[in-house]
């Protein structure tokens, strides 16, 4: 097919991804459940948990003690943040879990269909109109010119960095953007560790998800490119190394506790953490 990754010049990546997300915009979050069994739910819960664990204690609302002097937002860009789904749990874990809303995510995307789909999702909710969220069109690799160098808290990237042209490029701009002592959290398809497990899911995907993307989206070659997509990426300990290649300090190079990168449902999914020194 002529979506077929290996068949296309690397130059025009971007805009063989611009034309697979705008024709799955709409259906996304539909896609999104069906495909991963409502599972990429979990996932996005426990990432934002992992990479929020707290706030600032100098964020943290008091209610009896009202500060005068106003406080600096903690900076949040979820990149390739397509409809929200990483900033608005970051919103909401802020709000539910520390009663702070001195936090602001600013979203950048590639594709202007998902930031549209994005717009619309927050009008329904209660960051609509607030500074807390905000939209730019932008690509990972070369971030819009006003984000400045040291000025970010705490950058993401869920299921966005495997369709970057060059990985390097992106962890070179999440470190510039950071702050010393920010934190950057990769949200991405992991490769299965369980021999058996992993054959299963290749089945799965290889067949299952081309033909639920034809059946519920009408397009099964953006999905045959998204599970190429997911083949193509590097293993869990080759991505921690990029990571420590591009200057950020990880846990060491194995899975869990301690170490650089979390695992979620054996693989499939996988969540890897650094600091800017
Ligand atoms: N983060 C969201 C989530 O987890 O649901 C959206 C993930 S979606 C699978 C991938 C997103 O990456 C799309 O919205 C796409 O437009 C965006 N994207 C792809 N390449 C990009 C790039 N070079 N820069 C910024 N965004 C990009």
């Amino acid at each position: 097919t002529h979506f077929g990754f290996k068949e296309v010049p690397l130059e025009d990546k971007e805009t063989l991804v611009g034309s697979v997300f705008s024709s799955v915009a709409s259906s996304y979050d539909l896609m999104n459940d069906s495909m991963s069994l409502g599972i990429h739910r979990l996932w996005k819960d426990s990432f934002v948990s992992s990479v929020l664990p707290r706030l600032p204690a100098s964020l943290h609302q008091n209610p009896n003690s009202p500060t005068t002097t106003p406080r600096a937002p903690f900076k949040c860009l979820d990149v390739a943040g397509g409809t929200g789904d990483i900033a608005l749990r970051i919103l909401d874990r802020a709000r539910e879990k520390f009663a702070c809303r001195d936090i602001e995510v600013e979203i950048v995307d590639l594709n202007q269909g998902m930031l549209d789909e994005g717009r619309k999702r927050v009008a329904k909710t209660l960051y609509y109109n607030t500074p807390q969220i905000s939209f730019t069109h932008g690509n990972a690799q070369s971030l819009p010119a006003h984000i400045e160098d040291n000025s970010i808290d705490l950058y993401t990237i869920a299921f966005g960095i495997r369709n970057c042209t060059s990985l390097p490029a992106v962890l070179s701009e999440a470190y510039r953007v950071l702050k010393p002592g920010g934190k950057i959290g990769v949200l991405e398809f992991g490769k299965v560790t369980n021999p058996l497990f992993r054959q299963i899911y290749r089945q799965y995907s290889f067949s299952f998800i081309p033909i639920m993307g034809k059946i519920l989206a009408g397009d099964s070659e953006s999905y045959q490119y998204l599970v190429e997509s997911i083949e193509r990426f590097p293993s869990q300990p080759e991505f921690a190394q990029l990571m420590r290649d591009a200057g950020f300090q990880t846990g060491q190079l194995r899975e869990g506790k301690g170490g650089a990168w979390t695992d979620y449902t054996n693989g499939i999914a996988t969540a890897w953490t650094g600091v800017k020194a």
